[in-house]
């Protein structure tokens, strides 16, 4: 099960497009530590790291 994120939430945005951590393009996302990531890759790394745990 994939614990979901809301990326609705205000501290998921940021102003400031920084490249993404996954997969390098620009995005405005955060995920949970603040870090640049677009939903899809953290939701993909996610998905990867439920998949080998
Ligand atoms: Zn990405």
């Amino acid at each position: 099960m994939t614990r979901a994120l809301d990326w609705r939430d205000r501290r998921h945005w940021s102003a400031k497009r920084r490249p993404c951590r996954y997969c390098g393009r620009l995005t405005n996302l955060r995920d949970e530590q603040g870090r640049p990531a677009m939903k899809v890759c953290a939701e993909q790394a996610e998905a990867d790291a439920e998949r080998t745990r």
